[in-house]
């Protein structure tokens, strides 16, 4: 915590006044292991264990029923593969935006886009800017890149040790690939990257994986790859680990910018001066210019990074979607351009080099995300990279519509129209 002086006393003062100093809470008793709801076969999802963990809670009906209503139980055999301790599942309300056109490498077409959230404002202004960018002609994307790593380290007893099995290793990547590639029929491992600190050897293990975003791939592959280097190295490993911290899993870090994790992808759009003034009632200069002061403040704010809220679109399709939240940390880590033309044309992009989707695995098959794929023409094998641009083109939208929100004085208004004025009292 960060305080000045006046805040901090005021603070503990606060507290003291809820608890005094001296009865502050020190160290609890351990917890009784037998009420937790993993004493009921945590893995398993049948009525039965279900139950069990309702009885540990207290099964209070109301809450049970909403949680746990007839179709829920009826389908909960579909998560078997996706959760421990299951106990039901929570109801994300789902909005459709667009129609986005999208003129890419892997997507092409007009799409509906499903987004799960619970911001009221974020599917409208989506969709404000989605169809500015499709009456411009459509967004035009491209997968430029894919890649994504798991980050095993090794450690040894000094820098000579660690110098002699990165030499070995770099000689070694087509039998470390063969064990690695030998858990998959889809991963396939493209490099080693070395990164030598002290005496600890970092390798980043990259893979593609097909339509899978893969992290469950890359993370069995890359342990059967470490297990053979185990076998064979020709040098004492002191001790290994799986995953160094270095891969960007989950995480906004500066090689979440420079590298790739996932999918890199580019969405741009121009967007003529007479369709900005109609749908967004801005001009693109002014555009320009809010975006190069937005950019500074990001700057002086310390993120990493160019962009308005590219989290906003991801969180809301990746829920819908059934990809991985928490993913969110890393492909939200982009660079959003806007310039305005000669003729008074706003030319906009999105560069996102982190984006993690898939169209099989996951949460993907799960029922209600599945649907949301198939509304996109999407779901299962041949669909991964079209998910990506088509991601890639709304979060464009999204960004368009945002600054112009800002810059034409409807931010705040649209979010007390669409929030707080519809709400029951
Ligand atoms: P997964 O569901 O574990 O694996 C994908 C499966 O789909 C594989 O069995 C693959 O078979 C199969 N498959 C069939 N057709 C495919 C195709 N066309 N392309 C690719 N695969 C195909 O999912 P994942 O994508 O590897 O991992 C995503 C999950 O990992 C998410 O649920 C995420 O939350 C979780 N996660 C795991 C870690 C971790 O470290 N383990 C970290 C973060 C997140 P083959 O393997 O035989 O090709």
């Amino acid at each position: 915590m960060t305080a000045g002086r006046d805040q901090a006393m005021r603070l503990i003062r606060a507290l003291s006044e809820r608890v005094p100093v001296e009865a502050w809470p020190g160290r609890a008793a351990p917890i009784d292991d037998e009420r937790s709801p993993r004493a009921t076969r945590a893995a398993e999802i049948s009525p039965d264990a279900v139950d069990a963990r309702w009885r540990v809670l207290g099964d209070d009906p109301a809450i049970r029923g909403e949680l746990l209503d007839a179709h829920t139980a009826a389908q909960q055999s579909a998560y078997a593969a996706n959760i421990e301790s299951f106990i039901g599942a929570v109801r994300v309300p789902v909005g459709i935006a667009g129609p986005l056109r999208v003129r890419g490498l892997f997507a092409h077409g007009d799409y509906v886009i499903p987004m799960a959230t619970t911001e009221a404002a974020l599917v409208a202004s989506y969709t404000r800017g989605m169809l500015a960018v499709s009456e411009s002609g459509g967004a035009t994307t491209a997968v430029v890149n894919e890649a994504i790593g798991r980050a095993p380290v090794f450690m040894f007893a000094g820098l000579a040790d660690a110098g002699r099995f990165v030499a070995w290793c770099a000689e070694q990547v087509d039998a470390i690939r063969a064990a690695a590639e030998a858990t998959t029929r889809h991963g396939k491992l493209i490099d080693l990257r070395f990164n030598l600190e002290g005496s600890r050897v970092y390798i980043t293990f990259e893979y593609t994986t097909g339509d899978a975003a893969g992290q469950n791939m890359v993370t069995i592959a890359t342990a059967a790859g470490c297990a053979w280097i185990v076998e064979h190295a020709p040098v004492p490993i002191r001790r290994w680990l799986i995953e160094s911290n270095h891969s960007g899993d989950k995480k906004a870090t500066q090689q979440s910018l420079t590298g790739v994790r996932g999918r890199k992808v580019i969405a741009e759009a121009v967007i003529p001066a007479a369709t900005l003034k109609r749908r967004l009632h801005v001009e693109a200069r002014a555009l320009a210019e809010a975006w190069q002061v937005s950019a500074i403040g990001g700057v002086m704010s310390g993120g990493i990074g160019i962009q308005g809220h590219l989290a906003n679109g991801l969180a809301a399709i990746f829920i819908a979607t059934g990809q991985d939240a928490a993913c969110v940390a890393e492909a939200a880590v982009g660079i959003t351009r806007f310039e305005s033309d000669d003729d008074g044309a706003l030319h906009a992009s999105v560069t996102l080099p982190g984006l993690i989707v898939g169209t099989v695995g996951g949460g993907t098959g799960l029922p209600s995300q599945r649907a949301c794929l198939r509304l996109l023409r999407m779901d299962g094998p041949g669909h991964a990279g079209a998910l990506a641009e088509v991601i890639a083109a709304a979060l464009l939208a999204g960004e368009i519509s945002i600054l112009a929100a800002i810059c034409a004085g409807d931010f705040a208004t649209a979010h007390a129209r669409l929030a707080r004025e519809r709400r029951a009292p």
